[in-house]
């Protein structure tokens, strides 16, 4: 089967056969009906954050199951969505219901492999590793039964694909992260794939007004369409100085996701007092944050990292998709330019010249 593999750190993706072995115990084989283009892949590329190599890259995807391994109860033919964060169901973090913390999150980053560490990827002798326990820039994976959510009737899969990362992490970092959004400001600093999806999230949760903010005029006018109420050219200076105009005081809720350490620290100053940042930005392992100490303390203002949204992927996307399929979420808006598996690094390129809309492959 073919795929998208990192061989080395600044290079191009290499399109190759690969062989993938059965799904082991607890594991499922997945046709992949589609992938989304998401920033993250790009921190691997770039090495902002590390990998093994050579590793099949792509977390974002959609497909149907094709086969099962022992235990699990998945049907063959049933339409999912991949999740990147595992989720074993045993630990202390999925026992209390935050299935982000899972201890297996740290198995996959540390071995590139699944659960058990070892990889299902291979051509000839050589091991090739698994991204997140997805890897989904390939004609197929094999990941574990609990990386995936049942996909309904009606939803494309572009939609199912950019739900399981993109989506779930803007509108989670809304419905999850924040309390009491209805008629209240929030900002969005960020207005890629993640930012616009947060617009969404917080359209659902009725704040009022919703600004958005970022340095491209055609990201921002996407965001309006998808509801923002106010747009800030970040180009123009003075991001922080016009959101508390514009709010008389400052946002009570804001979620960044872009993670840089400048537009933190601007994000950071937008804030009403006792305001919560809701950091969902990826960004390299020595990025660092800084902010007033005074501000922090005397206006009681909250930064919180809120990975995947805080989701609670079974549950979350459940809810994400019924919005969908009922109108209230019309996702297909975030999509931008759809391209065949062989265009990965085309479809890259796209991503850094900022192209607006979510980058879609079909393998
Ligand atoms: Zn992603
Ligand atoms: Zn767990």
């Amino acid at each position: 089967m073919r795929a998208a593999v990192l061989r080395a750190v600044g290079e191009p993706l290499t399109i190759e056969d690969l062989e993938l072995d059965a799904p082991g115990p607890g594991e499922v084989q997945v046709r992949i009906e589609a992938a989304g283009v998401c920033h993250s892949d790009l921190h691997y590329m770039t090495g902002d954050l590390p990998a093994r190599l050579p590793i099949v890259v792509g977390h974002e995807g959609a497909g149907i199951v094709e086969a099962v391994g022992d235990g699990v109860e998945l049907a063959v033919g049933q339409r999912v969505a991949l999740t990147w964060r595992p989720r074993c169901g045993e630990c202390d973090a999925c026992v209390a219901g935050n299935p982000v913390l899972c201890r297996f999150g740290r198995v996959f980053a540390t071995t590139n492999g699944l659960f058990d560490g070892t990889t299902r990827l291979h051509r000839g002798d050589e091991r090739i590793h698994h991204l997140m326990g997805v890897s989904c820039f390939a004609e197929r994976v094999v990941v574990s039964a609990t990386s995936t959510a049942p996909v309904p009737d009606g939803v494309p899969p572009e939609i199912a694909a950019v739900a399981a990362c993109a989506v779930v992490t803007g509108v989670g970092a809304v419905l999850n992260a924040a309390k009491e959004v209805a008629g209240r400001p929030l900002a969005v600093y960020g207005a890629g794939g993640v930012g616009l999806a947060a617009v969404l999230g917080a359209v659902v949760a009725g704040a009022s007004p919703i600004i958005a903010i970022d340095l491209d005029p055609e990201k921002l006018a996407l965001a309006r369409r998808l509801g923002a109420t106010h747009t800030i050219d970040g180009r123009e200076g003075r991001v922080a100085e016009r959101v508390v105009e514009l709010t008389g005081g400052g946002v009570p809720w804001l979620v960044e996701a872009v993670g840089r350490p400048q537009t933190m620290r601007e994000a950071f100053a937008c804030l009403a007092a006792e305001g919560t940042l809701v950091a969902v930005g990826l960004s390299s392992t020595d990025a660092v944050a800084e902010v007033p100490i005074t501000e922090l303390v005397q206006r009681q203002k909250r930064i919180v990292g809120a990975l995947y949204g805080l989701a609670n992927p079974r549950i979350d996307l459940a809810r994400i998709f019924t919005l969908y399929l009922a109108g209230r979420l019309p996702l297909d808006a975030l999509l931008g330019t759809t391209r065949p598996l062989a265009e990965v690094n085309e479809a890259y390129a796209d991503l850094r010249a900022g192209a607006p809309g979510r980058g879609v492959l079909i393998p």
